[in-house]
């Protein structure tokens, strides 16, 4: 026997704990407070110790259950492969992100897209012919996996932008799912304005489960981040129409933050507990601004997260939400400690967000997840859709020698092999290849922010030994 590579302990020092340890393990997800004794029994096993007694034997046996020892190292790494195999190949899912348009009706203050210039004017929007051959590629998709589910978020650009595309999806697939059996669900990501009962009304009967909505700061600072063309704010719109919307769907708010706007959020935080939707809220996250690559950032912006390679715009995907979305791609953007003191602030409020652990692995280590362009390009995942040299193929299954390398690319992706003897591995597989590839040139290489994951640990830890102490 010999510990699991995936164990994390943090001594725990409230008064009722003191001297008890937490005990997490990122594969099984195990998660024990045990006294400093019982910990200390891992480290006699890593040092070969042995003349254990009975209680101790017990001990062990029962560590060993949770999966923090393991018979062997080569066995352990074997099972890692196997997870990860499982996680690619899987088929019991099908997700599909598409973006219905490159469009957007706002002029973010950070976003060098939107509506700004004559961008609108040629940014591509999905036709009705494309959106009836997303239905035609996608079923063909259902026929060969058989998923048991099928997700379609739908993203931009705005998406609301394009309504008539969206509705479309949303009934044709779901027409084809039921046909087959398949579960549907359908996510959306939106900047909130075009966002109304008669929305999302039309859009139920499909599985519609959820939008996730930007707001970047109290009400001030989101009208300074995220204006219309004119500078008009855009605060009260989203609120009044989240507040109409809010008992027909759950909604999760995102936001992004930089130097000039973290101090508003506790505010925005206390904001929103005030409303009567509140307790509706299904999930409360936020991350920093992805700003694109300068050689010497502006004085005082956080560091971030780079996306958009360089001299390569994104071409309208909004990364406002991608990377924190709820299409499952939470792990993007450089995670520091303003990151975590935010995260902590939305906890002590009472809203649910992510631990900072639970991470991954993101959509792009999973072969059916699929994201589909305005024209009918497929990508890995909603990050690279700004950069058409990243397509994997097209829905028209047209074979041009660019994509098929680059498909070839992003099914080798496995960063996570150069963390050798990193605890998180299994939660974080090496970091967002976004980044990686943008900060490093090469999306096959770790982007790593394990101090985030280790802060995220130090969460459950308080959690766990406050729901210990309730108890
Ligand atoms: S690679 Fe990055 S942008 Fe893409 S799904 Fe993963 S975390 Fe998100
Ligand atoms: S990128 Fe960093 S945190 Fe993630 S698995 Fe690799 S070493 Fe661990």
């Amino acid at each position: 026997m010999q510990p699991s590579m995936f164990n994390v302990s943090v001594p725990l020092d409230s008064a009722s704990r003191d001297g008890d340890v937490f005990l997490i393990n990122t594969f099984t997800d195990a998660q024990l407070i045990v006294s400093r004794d019982v910990a200390a029994l891992i480290d006699r096993v890593a040092d070969g110790g042995g003349g254990f007694n009975q209680t101790e034997r017990e001990a062990l046996s029962s560590l060993a259950e949770h999966g923090f020892l393991v018979p062997d190292r080569e066995s352990e790494r074997q099972e890692l492969e196997a997870f990860f195999r499982g996680v690619r190949e899987g088929t019991d899912k099908l997700a599909v992100t598409v973006l219905t348009t490159l469009q957007c009706n706002f002029a973010c203050d950070y976003c060098f897209q939107g509506d700004h210039g004559d961008y609108n004017k040629f940014a591509a929007k999905m036709t009705m012919e494309t959106a009836a051959r997303v239905v035609a590629w996608t079923e063909a998709r259902m026929d060969a996996l058989k998923p048991s589910t099928f997700q379609l978020t739908l993203f931009g650009g705005e998406p609301l932008l394009n309504l008539p595309v969206a509705y479309y999806l949303a009934e044709h697939l779901w027409n084809a799912s039921t046909r087959r059996g398949i579960r549907m669900t359908i996510s959306l990501i939106t900047n909130g304005l075009l966002l109304t009962p008669e929305v999302v009304d039309r859009l139920l009967p499909f599985g519609f489960v959820g939008a996730k909505i930007t707001l970047d700061g109290d009400r001030d600072t989101h009208n300074r981040m995220r204006p219309l063309r004119g500078g008009q704010g855009t605060f009260d719109r989203i609120i009044a129409n989240l507040r109409a919307v809010a008992g027909r769907c759950t909604i999760a708010i995102g936001g992004n933050f930089d130097e000039t706007s973290i101090d508003s959020y506790p505010a925005l935080l206390d904001f929103l507990r005030e409303q009567d939707f509140a307790d509706r809220l299904s999930r409360v996250s936020f991350k920093p601004i992805i700003r694109e690559r300068s050689p010497q950032p502006p004085k005082g912006l956080i560091p971030l997260t780079v996306v958009g390679a360089e001299g390569k715009p994104l071409n309208g995907t909004c990364m406002t939400s991608a990377g924190s979305g709820t299409s499952g791609c939470d792990s993007c953007g450089v995670l520091d400690d303003k990151w975590v003191a935010v995260r902590e602030e939305t906890k002590k409020r009472g809203f649910p967000t992510i631990d900072g652990v639970h991470m991954g692995p993101c959509q792009i280590h999973r072969q059916h997840s699929y994201s589909i362009g305005p024209e009918g390009s497929l990508y890995a995942c909603p990050g690279f859709t700004g950069d058409p040299s990243q397509s994997t193929g097209h829905i028209d299954g047209r074979e041009e020698e660019w994509r098929t390398l680059a498909s070839r690319r992003f099914d080798a992706i496995a960063a996570w092999r150069e963390c050798d003897g990193c605890a998180f591995i299994p939660v974080c597989a090496g970091g967002c290849s976004v980044a990686a590839h943008t900060e490093l040139g090469n999306l096959n290489r770790p982007n790593c922010h394990k101090r985030s994951f280790e802060a995220g640990v130090a969460g459950l830890a308080r959690e766990a030994a406050r729901l210990a102490a309730a108890n």
